[in-house]
């Protein structure tokens, strides 16, 4: 199954994930909705075709010592409350 994948920064003080641009991730499969393997580009009405994406994966490919805009604005944002 297909995933999106976030790149971002991780503030480590607040836990906070900031988004910085998104990306698919390809699972080449020839019966997933979102590959660009998938056998049926147009009109896909196969029942063992895979119609939905698995959870976005976060990758923090900065990690920040200091707490996140929002929360310097002054919060509070609890922990956790972005997504789930
Ligand atoms: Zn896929
Ligand atoms: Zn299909
Ligand atoms: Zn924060």
């Amino acid at each position: 199954m297909c995933h999106n994948i976030i790149d971002g920064r991780y503030h480590t003080p607040c836990g906070h994930f900031v988004s910085m641009s998104t990306r698919l991730q390809d699972c080449l499969r020839a019966n997933c909705l979102f590959s660009r393997r998938h056998v049926h580009p147009v009109g896909c009405k196969s029942q063992f075709c895979i119609r939905l994406m698995a959870l976005p994966v976060r990758n923090p490919i900065r990690v920040s010592p200091t707490v996140c805009s929002n929360c310097q604005m002054g919060g509070p944002v609890p922990v956790g409350a972005m997504g789930s």
